[in-house]
């Protein structure tokens, strides 16, 4: 994987070092020599990651940090605070400032490496549900990320497996006030929890007695249910290889013992906001894929949805030797419901036509709105004599009782003509759904309210 990542240091043999690390990793690297410079390069767009050194004249690393995090164009991009202070309270300073993760000075070359893959991987895929949440807002629906940028990662749902009480007691001690924790001292007991539960993070131990904490980590990752779950490693200082393996098998991020106790409540608010944003952005593009296949008036699935399966269900039902109708369904004289009672009400009546048409259909069939005062019933496994049947059903259900509009206020008469036609030996959706068509202007053209079927 490649990723293009800034290096930010006031001092060039620094930066010189880094570039010369990562460059023999290939990744493309990036230089700035001070926080603006910095801030207007990240400002273009074209940064993955940023490692930002701490100590700068002018504006310092935490200033640079909450700049581009304070930013929603640039809030998105993992900033690595680079510190020659290996102290907690400089890592919580960074990590309030929204820093993703540290390296400390003389940077260490596996764990720079590392911990650049693992949030490039992060980068990746937050890009990716960026650009798909781009899309629905330009549908209309709100900005997920506008959202969680003001969120505190507080209130999480986290499961501690640990078999040290020692150790636990001091996470639960300190997660306790702002999260629901729960200690888990089974492993694989952890396993089922976390599949049926709806969890924000686990933090693992690595030095469980009986199991090993990488392989739980290895198996939550491979899950269905727990595959996207935050991993927090807690590891002593001689699990250094361990750590590595762990982040390359997909875990988030890791504390070392003895544990801060500022640095672990800093390090899960980390992942909490992580989470909620993937979990925003997941949610947005579910949004805009309903709306791309959901017609908002009367919620029916629109033409694009009926275009995208007409085909393979005409094919599956061929393949099987069933019969397939098809119902083009066009409201009378709709034009003048507009003219008379007014857009309004007419969308009242396309709704209201829906819902009837809803009741008498089928679940094995599928209704549609196909375009404004046109809808269409497929039905799967119906010869046409039934099908005239149902059709015969939904004109009555139509004619049967005016439409109550506003309160009640207005009744309007409408009536509806239907064209129908039956899958013959061709599975070729135009050609059923002509057939219909001229179904539907005979009706029309023959007085309307009435069904005519294609012949065969
Ligand atoms: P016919 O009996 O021949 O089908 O006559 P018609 O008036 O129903 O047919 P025409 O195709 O001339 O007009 C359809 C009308 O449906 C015109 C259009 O303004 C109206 N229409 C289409 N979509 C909507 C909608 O979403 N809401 C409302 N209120 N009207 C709509
Ligand atoms: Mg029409
Ligand atoms: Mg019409």
């Amino acid at each position: 994987m490649t990723a293009r990542i800034l290096v930010v240091d006031d001092l060039l043999p620094n930066i010189k070092l880094l570039e010369a690390r990562l460059n023999a990793e290939y990744f493309d690297v990036l230089t700035a020599t001070n926080g603006p410079e910095a801030l207007a390069i990240c400002g273009q767009g074209l940064v993955d990651i940023v490692l930002l050194d701490v100590m700068m004249p002018g504006m310092d690393g935490f200033e640079v940090c909450r700049r581009l995090k304070a930013d929603m164009a640039t809030a998105h991009i993992p900033v690595v605070m680079v510190t020659a202070l290996d102290q907690p309270s400089d890592r919580v300073k960074g990590l309030d400032a929204g820093a993703d993760d540290f390296l400390t000075k003389p940077v260490d070359e596996i764990a720079l490496i590392a911990r650049v893959r693992s949030l490039a991987r992060l980068k990746v895929v937050l890009d990716e549900l960026r650009a798909r949440a781009t899309t629905s807002a330009m549908l209309g629906l709100p900005d997920p990320i506008a959202h969680v940028l003001n969120e505190m990662g507080e209130g999480g749902n986290i499961l501690v497996i640990d078999d040290r009480d020692s150790s636990s007691e001091r996470i639960l001690a300190a997660l306790s006030g702002t999260h629901k924790v729960s200690l888990e001292r089974a492993p694989q007991e952890a396993l089922f929890r976390g599949a049926e539960g709806d969890w924000d993070l686990f933090i693992v131990s690595l030095g469980l007695k009986n199991y090993d904490g990488l392989r739980l980590c290895s198996q939550v990752r491979s899950l269905e249910r727990t595959r996207h779950l935050p991993l927090l490693m807690i590891s002593d200082i001689e699990d250094r290889s361990r750590v590595l393996r762990g982040l390359d098998l997909g875990v988030n991020d890791y504390l070392v013992r003895p544990i801060d106790r500022n640095e672990l409540i800093a390090r899960v608010r980390t992942q909490m906001r992580r989470k909620r944003y993937a979990d925003a952005l997941r949610h947005s593009l579910q949004a805009s894929i309903e709306m791309a296949v959901v017609d908002p008036l009367t919620g029916l699935n629109n033409r694009r949805y009926l275009e995208s399966h007409l085909a393979s269900l005409l094919q599956h039902a061929a393949g099987r030797g069933q019969p397939v109708s098809f119902m083009i369904l066009d409201i009378d004289h709709f034009k003048s419901v507009n003219d008379t009672w007014g857009h309004a009400a007419g969308d009242e009546v396309l709704k209201g036509f829906a819902g009837r048409c809803k009741r008498v259909v089928r679940q094995i069939d599928l209704l549609c709105r196909f375009g404004g005062e046109e809808f269409v019933v497929v039905m799967p496994d119906t010869p046409i004599a039934t099908a005239a049947i149902i059709a015969e059903r939904l004109r009555a259900a139509i004619q049967g009782e005016p439409f109550n509009i506003g309160d009640g206020q207005q009744a309007i008469p409408i009536t509806v003509s239907v064209g129908l036609a039956e899958t013959g030996g061709s599975a070729d959706p135009d050609m059923l759904f002509r057939r219909a068509d001229r179904a539907l202007y005979r009706s029309k053209s023959s007085g309307r309210n009435r069904v005519t079927s294609a012949a065969a």
